[in-house]
């Protein structure tokens, strides 16, 4: 007997009944300035840019986003 082995075409994208969330943390040495996490994109930036306006020299942050992806078959519904 043979082993038949085929391509199967994948993709991946955001879980429907998943959101999207950013987490932020400043980066400047002592700082422990972080961000909770949201799935609004907007605030989160904007939370970033206030924390930079507050303290001039906290202009890095570590952003990260988060969600549940899921993974179909092409060719399967
Ligand atoms: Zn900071």
């Amino acid at each position: 007997m043979r082993a038949v082995l085929k391509y199967v075409m994948h993709t991946i994208k955001t879980a429907p009944q998943s959101e999207v969330t950013m987490t932020a943390r400043c980066l400047t040495p002592g700082c422990g300035w972080t961000l909770a996490p949201t799935a609004d994109i907007d605030a989160a930036n904007e939370a970033c840019m206030t924390h930079a306006g507050r303290l001039a020299d906290h202009v890095l942050f570590a952003r990260e986003w988060s969600d549940v992806a899921s993974v179909r078959r092409l060719g399967e519904e």
